[in-house]
């Protein structure tokens, strides 16, 4: 039915008609025009509710990525002249039609990432509060007068744009994670290469198919390179090791970003990473439970627990956690809506696949195996297709009070990235700021007590790039999101967001 109707493109039935199916291609985007893999190649992109197949995607080669990244150049010494108030209004031009066709990319993200539609939309509005966002920050990229050491010297500093920014995004939040890259990058006045994850390319295609509605870029301001699992070390190696690319900018794992980085650290290419988290969430014996419960399920369970700063470990203080327990079986069971993802009263989703699955899964039966109680999920819901996997507590430390003390469960050391709480008790806050701030990463942390000097002390001593006062969501355009340690460097968002892609030049005059 629908699919007929929408460029025989979707190769699967779908319960929504597109208001512009033109947005939806499946070829890449470079120094302009819409290009097939020179080659034909292509790849398949499953739509997780039911896990068929609902593209077919251009699989973009190596030489194909060099041809994107000297478009992005040519595009880059006619933008950098650009100004700044220019850049703005060009902004604002591609924020506008972005808006205009909410729907749409809300559609093509819940089709490719199984997302419930009205989480979609959610996630294409916090996309659009970037853009929104950078358009300001645009006239405020601001340099300084500094007083110089002799007398006849005058010293200033600009900002100016890199380069070319190569981008590779990862599929779990597609639309968000493509415009608070791209959306930064222009507004500092750098070009763009975008590499978007093979699970969700078609939401990238579609910002870019937006981009190219809005009349004054440059051609190759924009590019968007494709390309599968099998396919993305040669794009990477490109990125990271042609000159004309003078910053690279990833979201994604550890693991890929420590060689990402690697690489690019052999011709000195500045980087921003923003890698994977493993959160710790710390109730405190004062908090008040069901707001700390209510912020778990924003934390852990928001996007079936796919986001890099849900919450992964949840320690409870040992005289608390039984009624925590409590409060968070009730208030979960009362949370969720399951069904048809294209229904809006639906609020919890698939996995993106069974990769997803199977890291959930071995994380729980690890967990079971080692002590945990199973208090609720921990089996996939077959009758909502094969990849739900519905909110699941595990209750450790039971058997013992010194069971914290055993080889570590899994999700101690890795992000489950799925819905899982496993709760942990605790004695003090010393040992549970230890537990916290054991492992390499440091992306975000959370934490609930109603004592104003536990809430300064500990807000400090968390190890992490950003923190969770007494709340359990904290992403806003406003705020500089990034982590430290392994969980990678740069902030994305706020000031410091555009400011990243940009060179701080001295000028020293002679009077
Ligand atoms: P991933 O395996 O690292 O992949 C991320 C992206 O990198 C994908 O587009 C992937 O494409 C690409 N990639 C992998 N190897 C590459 C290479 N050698 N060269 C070029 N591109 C390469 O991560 P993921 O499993 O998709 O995403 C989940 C991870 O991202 C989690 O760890 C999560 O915490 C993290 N994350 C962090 C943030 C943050 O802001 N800190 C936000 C969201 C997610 P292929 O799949 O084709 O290889």
């Amino acid at each position: 039915m629908a699919a007929l109707q929408q460029n025989n493109i979707i190769l699967k039935s779908i319960p929504y008609t597109f208001k512009d199916a033109s947005l939806l291609d499946t070829r890449a985007f470079i120094g302009g025009k819409w290009t097939a893999a020179a080659s034909g190649a292509t790849f398949p992109v499953y739509d997780p509710e039911d896990g068929k197949v609902a593209f077919h995607v251009a699989n973009t080669s190596r030489d194909e990525v060099r041809q994107a990244i000297d478009a992005g150049h040519k595009a880059f010494l006619e933008y950098k002249r650009f100004t700044h108030r220019r850049r703005r209004t060009l902004l604002r031009a591609w924020t506008d039609i972005v808006r205009a066709n909410r729907d749409d990319l809300a559609a093509i993200c819940t089709l490719e990432l199984g997302k419930p539609i009205t989480e979609s939309y959610t996630t294409v509005d916090y996309g659009l509060s970037f853009l929104d966002w950078f358009q300001g920050e645009i006239e405020r990229l601001y340099g300084d007068t500094i007083p110089a050491a002799k007398a006849d010297n005058r010293i200033f500093t600009v900002r100016e744009p890199q380069g070319v920014v190569a981008a590779i995004t990862p599929w779990n939040s597609p639309i968000a994670m493509a415009l608070r890259k791209v959306g930064a990058a222009i507004a500092a006045g750098c070009t763009v290469v975008l590499k978007p994850a093979p699970e969700t390319p078609m939401c990238a295609i579609a910002v870019a198919k937006l981009f190219e509605r809005v009349e004054g870029y440059p051609a190759g301001t924009l590019n968007v390179v494709l390309g599968d699992a099998a396919s993305s070390p040669a794009i990477g190696e490109e990125m990271c090791h042609n000159p004309l690319v003078r910053h690279l900018s990833f979201t994604g794992s550890t693991t890929v970003g420590k060689y990402l980085n690697g690489e690019c650290g052999k011709s000195l290419k500045k980087t921003s990473m923003e890698l994977g988290g493993n959160a710790p969430f710390i109730v405190f014996e004062d908090a008040d439970l069901q707001k700390a419960v209510d912020g778990l399920i924003a934390s852990k369970f928001r996007s079936s627990g796919q986001t890099c700063v849900c919450a992964n470990r949840v320690f409870v203080h040992r005289s608390v956690i039984k009624q925590f327990v409590e409060i968070l079986q009730a208030t979960q069971e009362k949370a969720f809506v399951y069904g048809s993802v294209w229904d809006p009263k639906v609020n919890f989703g698939p996995l993106y696949s069974q990769r997803g699955v199977d890291k959930v899964a071995k994380h729980v039966e690890d967990a079971i195996s080692k002590g945990a109680r199973l208090a609720s999920g921990g089996a996939i819901k077959k009758e909502l297709g094969p990849y739900l996997y519905p909110p699941t507590i595990l209750v450790t430390g039971e058997k013992s009070p010194s069971k914290t003390d055993e080889a570590p469960m899994l999700f101690m050391t890795e992000e489950t990235f799925g819905p899982v709480a496993p709760l942990i008790p605790f004695e003090t806050e010393e040992e549970v700021l230890s537990l916290a701030n054991t492992f390499q990463s440091g992306l975000a942390s959370y934490f609930y007590t109603e004592n104003i000097s536990r809430l300064w002390r500990v807000a400090e001593a968390l190890d992490t790039g950003m923190v969770g006062a007494r709340v359990g969501l904290i992403s806003a355009c406003e705020q500089p999101f990034g982590g430290i340690k392994e969980s990678g460097m740069g902030r994305e968002g706020s000031k410091f967001g555009v400011e990243d892609y940009t060179n701080v030049k001295s000028i020293t005059l002679g009077l």
